[in-house]
């Protein structure tokens, strides 16, 4: 059973949008700026020119870790300025909350009609059918890699212990301060995360007033767009007023205390703690759709997080390992794709899967579709937000119910 309550945002001036866009599925909530660490809120006056941005890109310091505080100043100002210029966007957009009784979690729903107007490379059609889309639009401007460089209106800075990764803002928001975390170097969308990926995110969400969710959208029926490598990251809480953990915390609790309760956690290895201990792989088995998760310890490094990542991906997909198409391995070195077939056809070849991270745990839920009926969904979903395009739609997700969209676009136990 599932109950709803709706707020419209633009009638509420202490509500601003705050998260995603091309999370083709989620979008968050959350309250007027937080002021606890943040001083950098001036919009138009202290607009910063395009200079002092790609300056900003590349005078972060690669081997020393930012302060969080600093680096959240900068995500404000560089949201701030990019809304004033024009730069960036943010859509008008409906929280509801809904309740799906059979998962016990309370789903953040969300309208915004302007994202009908986004770019998008459409991820599932075959390669041909692109190829195709592509030649009968003469009039399209050609494809431009949007993170090879960066908008230097939006680039806040280098992220990573070596500096691998820029912070950069979202262009197409639906909640503020949607941050996506690309690497510097063109990598492909299909590869697995690496430790350096996820701790690039991490540090992202750490400077997060409330902490924040990441996600990856990995393969061809994942919710991705762009063929570069990235992460995301939008803060939490997902709505004013709920807490600032992702809407699913609930069943990765519940996970760990009935691994505790067996004295196993999920993927056979033992234990006989009172709680599942970090690291341990769990299989979230209440769920209708696969999905395993690892609790993370405080402060993780990239060697933990690579490895956590890589054995939730082994569970999921058993023997699975990323082979580059002959589209990416035909690159030159250093080289991105430069046009739109290319860049399909190197962001194919993954198997589809989502991955979640938060300061507590990593989640990963593989994928059999982009899309439930007129719905496409990316990782946020998993997290407990659905985006959807209008009225209609969202009348579709009360009636159907999240859960009953996750099974099916997730895979079948
Ligand atoms: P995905 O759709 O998962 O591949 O994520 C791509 C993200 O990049 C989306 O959130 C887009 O809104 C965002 N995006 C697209 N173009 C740009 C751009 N030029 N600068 C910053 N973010 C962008």
């Amino acid at each position: 059973m599932l109950q709803c309550c709706t707020r419209r945002t633009a009638q509420n001036p202490r509500f601003q949008v705050a998260a995603s866009s091309a999370w083709t599925s989620g979008a968050a909530l959350r309250p007027a700026p937080l002021q606890r660490r943040t001083t950098a809120t001036a919009p138009m006056a202290a607009a910063a020119p395009p200079k002092a941005a790609a300056a900003a890109a590349t005078a972060a310091e690669p081997g020393r870790a930012r302060d969080p505080a600093a680096l959240w100043d900068e995500i404000v100002s560089v949201y701030n300025r990019g809304q004033a210029l024009g730069v960036s966007s943010i859509a008008e957009t409906k929280p509801e909350l809904c309740r799906d009784d059979s998962l016990g979690v309370d789903f953040v729903l969300r309208v915004a009609t302007a994202l009908r107007a986004k770019p998008q490379l459409p991820p599932q059609a075959p390669e041909q059918d692109k190829a195709a889309a592509a030649a009968a639009q003469p009039a399209a401007r050609p494809w431009r890699n949007p993170f090879m460089p960066p908008e230097p209106e939006l680039t806040v800075c280098k992220v990573g212990a070596a500096g691998t990764h820029t912070a950069v803002l979202n262009k197409f928001n639906v909640v503020e301060h949607h941050v996506v975390v690309i690497t510097n170097k063109f990598r492909s969308q299909a590869e697995p995360l690496s430790g350096e990926d996820l701790a690039a995110a991490l540090e992202v969400l750490e400077a997060m007033p409330q902490g924040g969710v990441a996600f990856y959208n990995c393969g061809p029926e994942s919710g991705r767009s762009q063929p570069h490598k990235h992460l995301q990251v939008v803060p939490l809480p997902f709505m004013e007023g709920q807490p600032p953990q992702a809407p699913v915390h609930v069943l990765v609790e519940a996970a760990m205390a009935a691994a505790a309760a067996a004295g196993t956690a999920g993927g056979g290895g033992g234990s006989s703690t009172s709680t599942a201990a970090p690291l341990q792989p769990l299989q979230l088995r209440q769920l209708p759709y696969q999905c395993f998760a690892t609790p993370l310890p405080d402060s993780p490094t990239p060697e933990q997080l690579g490895a956590a990542c890589d054995a939730l991906l082994q569970l999921a997909f058993p023997g699975y390992s990323y082979s580059p198409t002959p589209a990416m391995a035909s690159l030159p070195a250093g080289a991105s794709p430069t046009d739109t077939v290319t860049a399909a056809a190197v962001a194919a070849g993954s198997v589809s899967y989502n991955v979640l991270v938060t300061r507590q745990w990593l989640m990963l839920v593989p994928r059999r579709a982009e899309c439930c009926g007129p719905l496409a969904l990316n990782s946020l979903a998993f997290a407990g937000t659905i985006l959807v395009r209008s009225e209609e739609v969202l009348g579709f997700v009360r009636e159907k119910g999240p859960a009953a969209i996750l099974a099916e676009i997730g895979v079948p136990w």
